[in-house]
């Protein structure tokens, strides 16, 4: 990195102008830890200043530019009243005020009888404009540096807008030269600037695009920010597959025959379609890592059990990890027995297996007497061994995070990956979180699946509510009833279920059961089984059935308080029904306090049952605060890109990053070429330090 002079750009934040003190963190909290951090807090509104001749042409609130003769000075008796300059338009008088203001200071700023330039916002009270404290005061002579607009970062309580300028001019001054990492030909087909062009440009917008995605400099940067953090997961997914290299899973493919000859159905063309791809990728020698998409009920289950065969036909163990324990029976319900008639020996593992059973599965698993284990985290866990794992599935991926689905492969092996999940989150974003891995979409769903009706009602209307349901089972029906959360609380979502547990109760009697998280796992099981083959026919439960739970007799969902739940989790739980051959219908039931954002949350699930457009809408409708829902979705942050306002855009720039570090990925895996050493000067601006491991620099 010798030629590149990253001092200037990485020397902490404070070493800027006026961040010191007590406002040190404050500032670290706003701008970041380093000079380059200031550079990438962008601003977020402009202000227009528009010059008048008379005071009268200005609005109330409006910012203007207007020259005036001082004519007196009236300074403050108490400190709650202002200090008054009296001044002219040549027509009109009005006040120019200040609060607190130190007399000298402004007797030097305004000389009587002198003429100055006043730019600021005027306020209008009754017929009487004034303008408090200024933007900026100007000589005639110096109109020359007349400012007409001035650029608004986005600020927090502490640190003024002129404070973040100063910093941020200052940085600007030292942006050394360097040389650009992406390539000449690239930057000039989308006409994009120098990345320092950009920044100085991104600094200075003049009108409102160029505060938005929809201005080429910000369209570099966000490249860059992109393309960092693309780069960022390949060359970390690289160094996996170049320091343990993976295994080579072909095998004759009787398992796989003897199953689909089993199975009820057959496969729908796109899961033939996707199993295709997955085999391409299990029979070359580096480890695959795919993530399957496809909607609820869409049947990624016997694709991922498919592929699971496939392993154990190459000699090697496959394991499927699960992100509930309901959920690991559920799929070692149809798996184990399925499987025990060809010849494959399956097991659970979850927490609940202890003791001698819990050794037995180990040694099992250990000297290879188990071909295929399915279980919660508890199969990632230190004491767990493998003879040898080829695959590993990870149902509802985004249930966990990117670093349970790499520990599998720290503990050694480096099998296959491959991770389900139910597009909880909108197209645009997917690279973002799955950059590193390959892609394959279940577009359809198996045929003969009907439509599932969606009906938002007001909670007032309980007692018609029973009264249908009475009715639904009467025709035989199952029904799911969940209730509402409570604060995020465990404690209180049961109380709320248990409430309305008793009060079907006394409707239903012994045909309503009641499951939830606090339940023992046997407790569970045997309310869940009473669900599935006996005579309870209404659940009522707490979030614990949301995902993947598959009761194809259940065809009515009830969910209370609607408005309290995500639309990802309404779709999900939603998905719970229609699984069989009978329609289902779904009932939103919402209270009294209902959002406006609650309320088209529901109107968006009764209008489609699409999973990708919910999720579009959903990250709609979170909109500005916490950009990404970042924490919800576990969506890595991004500066620049704003995936809320430009979702076109960041889509498009994200897949060409994506694109582009892949192919750097190949060419120059170690960035040991000129341009190489520019695209880790690159990570490092913006803060992927964790990647540079993986580099020779
Ligand atoms: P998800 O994608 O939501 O995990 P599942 O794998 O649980 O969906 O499948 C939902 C239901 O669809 C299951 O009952 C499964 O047996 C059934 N199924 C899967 N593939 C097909 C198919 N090709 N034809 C008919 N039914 C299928
Ligand atoms: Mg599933």
């Amino acid at each position: 990195m010798q030629n590149i002079p990253i001092h200037p750009l990485f020397a902490p934040l404070e070493t800027l102008p006026g961040i010191e003190g007590r406002r040190k963190s404050l500032f670290q909290r706003l701008l970041g830890a380093r000079v380059v951090d200031a550079l990438l807090h962008l601003p977020s509104n402009i202000i227009q200043y528009r010059p008048i001749q008379s005071i009268l042409q200005a609005e109330s609130g409006e910012n203007i530019i207007i020259e005036v003769d001082i004519l007196s000075h009236t300074p403050s008796i108490q400190r709650t009243k202002p200090y008054k300059i009296m001044c002219t338009d040549g027509r009109h008088t009005f006040e120019i005020i200040y609060f607190n203001a130190v007399k000298p200071y402004l007797q030097k700023l305004y000389p009587v009888g002198a003429r100055k330039i006043i730019i600021g916002k005027v306020d209008r009270y009754l017929s009487q404009a004034k303008i408090a404290h200024p933007d900026a005061v100007l000589d005639t002579a110096n109109a020359q540096h007349l400012i007409t607009h001035e650029v608004i970062y986005p600020l927090t309580t502490g640190v003024t807008n002129k404070c973040v300028q100063r910093a941020i001019n200052q940085a600007l001054s030292r942006i050394p030269n360097f040389p650009d990492w992406l390539d000449e030909a690239h930057v000039k087909q989308h006409g994009w600037p120098s990345w320092r062009e950009a920044i100085l440009a991104v600094h200075a917008p003049k009108t409102t695009i160029d505060l938005s995605l929809q201005s080429k400099f910000r369209q570099r940067l966000a490249f860059d920010e992109f393309l960092s953090h693309q780069l960022g997961l390949q060359l970390a997914r690289q160094h996996q597959v170049r320091t343990l290299p993976g295994l080579t899973q072909k095998g004759g493919g009787q398992l796989v025959q003897k199953l689909l000859s089993a199975l009820p159905f057959e496969l729908t063309d796109a899961q033939k379609h996707v199993v295709h791809e997955i085999f391409e990728d299990m029979a070359l020698p580096h480890p695959m890592s795919r993530l399957i998409q496809g909607d609820v009920g869409s049947g990624k289950t016997v694709v991922a059990l498919i592929a699971m065969l496939k392993a154990i036909e190459a000699g090697n163990q496959a394991a499927m990890l699960a992100p509930t324990d309901i959920l690991a029976r559920q799929h070692a319900e149809t798996i184990i027995d399925l499987v025990a008639q060809i010849g494959v020996r399956a097991a659970i593992l979850t927490a609940r297996e202890k003791g001698k059973a819990k050794t037995k599965i180990l040694d099992q698993l250990a000297s290879g007497e188990i071909d295929l284990i399915i279980g919660t985290h508890a199969i990632i866990q230190d004491k767990v061994e493998f003879k040898k794992l080829g695959l590993a599935v990870i149902d509802e991926q985004h249930r966990f995070g990117v670093e349970q689905r790499l520990q599998l492969s720290s503990k050694g092996y480096n099998p296959d990956v491959l991770a389900m999940t139910a597009t909880p989150i909108p197209r645009t974003l997917q690279l973002a979180n799955y950059g590193d891995m390959d892609v394959s979409i279940i577009a359809q769903k198996p045929a003969g699946r009907l439509p599932i009706q969606t009906k938002v009602i007001n909670l007032d209307r309980l007692e018609e509510i029973v009264e249908g349901a009475k009715r639904a089972l009467e025709e035989g029906a199952k029904i799911f009833w969940v209730c509402p959360l409570v604060k995020e609380s465990e404690a209180l979502d049961l109380s709320a279920a248990e409430d309305r547990f008793l009060h079907l109760q006394q409707i239903f009697e012994t045909r309503v059961g009641l499951v939830h998280g606090q339940m023992k796992a046997q407790e569970k099981d045997a309310v869940m089984d009473h669900f599935i083959n006996g005579n309870v026919d209404i659940l009522i439960a707490t979030t614990v059935i949301e995902v993947g739970v598959n009761v194809p007799a259940a065809t009515i969902m009830i969910i209370e308080h609607a408005e309290r739940f995500g639309l990802a989790q309404l779709h999900q739980l939603r998905g719970r029904i229609g699984r069989g051959d009978k329609p289902g219908t779904c009932i939103l039931l919402y209270g009294k306090q209902l959002s406006q954002v609650g309320r088209k949350r529901l109107e968006t699930m009764r209008e489609t049952s699409d999973g990708f457009k919910i999720a579009e809408a959903d990250l709609k409708l979170r909109g500005g605060g916490d950009v990404l829902g970042t924490r919800q979705s576990g969506m890595p942050g991004f500066k620049i890109a704003d995936f809320v306002e430009h979702p076109e855009i960041c889509s498009t720039l994200l897949s060409l990053a994506n694109k582009e570090a892949r192919r750097i990925c190949k060419e120059d895996p170690l960035l040991e070429t000129p341009k190489g050493q520019a695209l880790a000067f690159l990570l490092k601006l913006f803060g992927r330090d964790e990647a540079m491991k993986y580099t020779r620099s």
